[in-house]
């Protein structure tokens, strides 16, 4: 860069153009702009500066240029498109202590003049450094053509609440305002004027300090099995009042339409486009809206304190300072047991019930399979589809009956719901045919086939 770009301050400060013709004219046109004391010397003056001069814009002196003419000027132009006459400008103004910019003629000036785009206060200043003034110009027309005509009546306005909007908190929160003022609500209210934008953006900033006002907060939601009448209604006014609904794969879309319809949906289990977000990815995506002011609901299938990952990601709020809390929701096993009619607990037959998973972060997972092999021993298996084959060998192995039931509940409570009766010995030629989310409810048999299976467990 051999150009260093600066703006430079002219108000009350003199300014030197000499020449009278159409090269003065273009640099007065620019320098008119300004409030700089402008004097102008030639010997003839083109009718627009005769014309300036009368309205007392600038002053004339009417001779060749003398030495002094550029006293105390800060900058001085050779526009004299005379090679002779510009080279004494050059001497006598580089003389008198003045920067000089010579009218098209690169390597004798001091300075150069930028194309400009005036949207004053905003002003764009484009420098090629004398290699492309065809570039320089296409990117003028290019940035004139994109900026708004308002866009400095808006900087205007704007300049005006800068001690203001320092109420906001620094970095995204204030972005987020200017972001809005220009991109949106500034442009709308300028078209009624500038008192219009003024306004606008008084209303705006209130909008953005109550904002701020209300912490970022997480609501981990469980969004139960599917159906949308099985949330709870404190699953539904999460959603009511979200910015931002962070979900897993398996939410149902009609759960995702109670969101409100200005929230910002992030799907979390993204298949098809690649991989899905991993936990830390997630965990940050939460804690970035939380801490740029949102109300983030972090959507789960079920119940989030089941086989949902819970822990790692209060463990990254808790981290970030941010608060959260928990809204339970419906278990899978819990509408996949009501689905056949049955209960998760028994007097008499099963005191307790295990959820298991069919495989952790090693693989299949492991369990106590001695103990779930007694007799009357009930389980959900969740993500148990692909270990079924794996789980009947342990189970076996320790003396479970063959004839043990086992009911697969697919997409409990959507509409596609099937329910697939089998006992530990048909598992897994039965799971094989389930394509959904399903859970493996181990001990249980559909209500009305149970007497069928109890005699079939006698008879063998
Ligand atoms: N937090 C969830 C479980 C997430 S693990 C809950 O409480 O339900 C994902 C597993 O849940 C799936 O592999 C499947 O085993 C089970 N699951 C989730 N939704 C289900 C549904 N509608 N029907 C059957 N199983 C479901």
């Amino acid at each position: 860069m051999n150009h260093f770009p600066v703006f430079l301050t002219l108000d009350g400060r003199r300014v030197l153009v000499a020449g009278g013709g159409d090269a003065a004219v273009a640099k007065l046109r620019l320098l008119l702009k300004t409030t700089a004391h402008i004097t102008v010397v030639a010997e003839t003056f083109a009718p627009e500066i005769e014309d300036w001069a009368t309205q007392g814009r600038l002053k004339l002196l009417r001779r060749a240029q003398e030495p002094g003419d550029a006293l105390c000027c800060v900058i001085a132009y050779g526009a004299h498109e005379d090679a002779a006459l510009d080279a004494r400008a050059l001497r006598l103004a580089t003389a008198d202590g003045a920067l000089v910019n010579i009218v098209d003629n690169l390597a004798d000036s001091q300075f150069i003049t930028p194309a400009i785009v005036d949207r004053d206060p905003v002003v764009v200043a484009i420098g090629t450094e004398g290699t492309a003034p065809v570039l320089a110009r296409r990117i003028k027309a290019d940035l004139e053509a994109r900026l708004p005509k308002d866009l400095g009546m808006l900087a205007r306005v704007a300049k005006g609440f800068r001690g203001l909007a320092m109420k906001l908190p620094m970095g995204n929160p204030r972005r987020r305002f200017w972001g809005d003022y220009y991109e949106s609500v500034g442009p709308r209210a300028a078209a009624t004027g500038e008192d219009a934008a003024r306004t606008a953006l008084g209303n705006l900033l209130e909008t953005h300090l109550a904002a701020e006002a209300r912490p970022g907060h997480v609501d981990l939601v469980g969004a139960g099995p599917g159906d949308p009448e099985l949330l709870t209604l404190k699953a539904r006014r999460a959603l009511d009042a979200a910015d931002v609904v962070i979900h897993d794969r398996l939410v149902a879309p009609e759960i995702l339409e109670l969101a409100r319809r200005e929230a910002i949906l992030v799907d979390a289990g993204k298949e098809g486009f690649g991989p899905s977000m991993t936990q830390d990815d997630i965990n940050a995506l939460m804690v970035r809206h939380a801490q740029d002011g949102h109300h983030v609901v972090r959507l789960k299938g079920g119940d989030p304190a089941v086989f949902g990952r819970l822990d790692e990601e209060i463990a990254a709020l808790d981290a970030a300072e941010i608060a959260w809390t928990i809204v339970p929701g419906i278990t899978a096993a819990s509408a996949a047991v009501a689905s056949i009619g049955q209960s998760l607990t028994q007097r008499g037959r099963n005191a307790a019930i295990r959820l298991l998973t069919g495989h952790d972060m090693k693989g299949f997972a492991d369990h106590d399979w001695a103990a779930l092999a007694a007799p009357g021993q009930v389980a959900a298996i969740y993500m148990g589809k692909r270990a079924a084959r794996w789980m009947q060998g342990r189970l076996m192995m320790h003396g479970a009956s063959r004839a043990t039931p086992v009911t697969v509940v697919e997409n409990a409570s959507r509409p596609d719901q099937r329910v697939h009766a089998a006992t530990l010995a048909t598992l897994p030629d039965i799971v094989a045919d389930a394509t959904g989310p399903a859970v493996l409810l181990y001990g249980l048999a559909p209500r009305a086939a149970m007497a069928a299976i109890r005699n079939e467990e006698i008879a063998l």
